[in-house]
């Protein structure tokens, strides 16, 4: 179990707390800001014992722990920012929680996460391939079994598109960035020029699923990210990143790609879902998810563009 911290300085108040690897299920990075009125904090990481006890050293450390939490700012409902609260609000007790409005069911009611992650449809999928073992995926269980479980979490305060959030010398703009969850959340300070990312840029492109906004909603977030003026973006996985207009175009390109796979795979004549799947993911585990809400989301954008057609669960090109 590795419980040393990387803590980043991006000034001497505000504090990035770096996991060993930028890999799932290790957490995500967990952001400090200290102010006169105590601390604030950018997501918080997973459940699990190691990474609860990592911020709190992480803030021993710093001399921070015995400050008052002011605001625990989350970037979204998903396990490895968010799992850590039921352990941490104990210890930490913030006066507020945040969250944007459209994520707080499934902080709420966890399992409700089935459906932002299209389960469901990984399931039908699944069936359809006639690999039906009569039960669905769980979730939970899975979040579990990998040692980053999540909890609910009871938020006082919710958020959305254009809403400020004042911590210390930070005046942050929220600017909603659904695709990889639907109530995703960045932070924008237009005049330090700093972005807090969330899972949409960073070291890894997340996974997106059509419930959860999607290729076309996770296109649109970096489009809205990509209009302002930003000198560092501060990501959830990985370190900072300095060249911003780069890793925009980047995490674009990649996403745009598996559009590319799609239609050249067509190109030789009509597809099912499962020979697509195939064409863009190798691995079976990876093609049952996030393989599956990611090829149905790139087939709903092509087939908004009119550039695929289905008939009688056939793809071609349009
Ligand atoms: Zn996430
Ligand atoms: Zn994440």
């Amino acid at each position: 179990m590795n419980n040393s911290n990387e803590i980043v300085s991006i000034d001497n108040d505000f504090k990035m707390i770096r996991p060993p690897s930028v890999r799932w299920p290790e957490p995500a990075n967990v952001y400090f800001i200290k102010d006169d009125d105590g601390i604030s904090l950018f997501d918080t990481g997973c459940g699990c014992d190691s990474s609860v006890e990592r911020i709190l050293n992480a803030l021993k450390s710093l001399g921070w722990d015995k400050l008052p939490v002011e605001k625990i700012v989350l970037s979204h409902a998903h396990p490895d920012h968010i799992g850590g609260m039921e352990a941490l609000s104990s210890y930490l007790n913030p006066k507020q929680i945040i969250l944007h409005e459209i994520d707080v069911p499934y902080a709420n009611k966890p399992n409700d996460l089935h459906f932002s992650f299209d389960i469901p449809l990984c399931n039908e999928k699944n069936r359809e391939k006639g690999n039906d073992e009569g039960h669905g995926f769980d979730l939970l269980g899975y979040f579990e079994m990998v040692n980053c479980p999540m909890c609910s979490v009871d938020v006082s305060k919710t958020v959305k598109q254009k809403d400020i959030i004042n911590i210390g010398r930070y005046v942050f703009e929220v600017i909603h960035t659904p695709g990889h969850a639907p109530g995703h959340i960045s932070l924008y300070d237009a005049d330090k020029k700093v972005l807090l990312a969330g899972d949409i840029i960073g070291e890894i492109v997340a996974w997106y699923a059509p419930s959860s906004g999607g290729a076309m909603g996770y296109l649109d977030s970096l489009q809205k990210v990509d209009a302002l003026d930003i000198d560092i973006i501060l990501p959830s996985h990985g370190g900072v990143i300095k060249d911003s207009k780069k890793i925009i175009r980047e995490t674009q390109a990649v996403i745009n790609e598996r559009d590319e796979i799609i239609l050249n795979a067509l190109k030789s004549g009509p597809k099912t879902f499962h020979e697509l799947n195939e064409a863009l993911f190798e691995f079976p585990l990876i093609q049952f998810f996030p393989g599956a809400p990611m090829v149905e989301s790139h087939l709903q954008k092509l087939m908004k563009e009119k550039r695929v057609e289905l008939l009688n669960k056939l793809y071609s090109l349009g």
